[in-house]
């Protein structure tokens, strides 16, 4: 079946712009230099499934005219993946039943804790979101289409990439094991963290993620992520012709 992903986020967990920051980047007048938090959102069938929430995603789903939203998948609990879910609210008042959040077991716990209001059962305040934790240790089937976890290493904890038909979404990593490669054959868009050049404890650089892509070798790569270390113009200029900065507001097309 025919899909198509939108980045809704390309940027890391302070955004681009950097508050304060007057670098070239942060100043840049090149749209794709200015990168919200990282998110992605998956269209086939008729059905839209978003991966995280960032904290940016009231602006996103505006910019993108999104008016339906199917289900959600986490990542990790991080904050730029996951303070924008009360945003979900108008969509999930637009709909019947409530928003299934796919996540790690100990992540929709996390998601429970942290946002009691939305899943305490006493909250008399009303106006929340209608959704509902379902926590994932395999696989599973959302409207016709297979969606794995790939497990990877961020910093000290392992999280969740996804692989989804022909593509395969993995934000957030400083190494990838060497089981979850298995699940990363015969790729057509494998999406990698690219902070910047600089080693960084939790997160990926170019040069690994090169390296990745010259492990996996898809047919077409993005880097997602960014922090304004890297000029969009300028750093792709530097990588080969099947990897690319992705940017706000990309799509591609591809089989799911
Ligand atoms: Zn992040
Ligand atoms: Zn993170």
């Amino acid at each position: 079946m025919k899909a198509t992903l939108t980045v809704l986020g390309s940027g890391t967990s302070m955004g681009v712009p950097t508050i304060g920051c007057t670098c070239a980047v942060c100043r840049s007048p090149d749209a794709r230099d200015r990168r919200t938090r990282p998110s992605v959102l998956l269209e086939y069938g008729g059905k839209f499934v978003l991966i995280d929430t960032s904290p940016d995603f009231r602006e996103q789903a505006i910019r993108e005219k999104i008016r339906q939203i199917d289900a959600v998948l986490y990542t990790h609990t991080h904050a730029d993946h996951i303070l924008g879910i009360d945003d979900l609210r108008p969509l999930s008042f637009r709909r019947d039943g409530s928003i299934p959040l796919y996540a790690r077991p100990e992540a929709a716990e996390f998601l429970r804790s942290m946002f009691r209001y939305i899943f305490d059962a006493d909250y008399k305040f009303g106006g929340i979101a209608r959704v509902e934790l379902k926590p994932i240790e395999g696989p599973i089937e959302l409207f016709g289409a297979r969606f794995d976890p790939v497990k990877v290493i961020h910093g000290e904890t392992e999280i969740y990439g996804y692989r989804f038909g022909s593509a395969a979404y993995l934000t957030d990593f400083s190494k990838i094991p060497d089981e979850s490669f298995a699940q990363l054959r015969d790729l057509d868009i494998l999406f990698l963290d690219a902070l910047r050049h600089k080693p960084h404890p939790t997160h990926s650089t170019v040069e690994n993620s090169l390296r990745i892509v010259d492990r996996v070798k898809p047919q077409r790569a993005f880097f997602t992520h960014i922090c304004h270390d890297l000029p969009h113009e300028a750093t792709n200029a530097t990588l080969p012709e099947n990897v690319r900065l992705s940017y706000d507001g990309l799509k591609l097309e591809f089989e799911i």
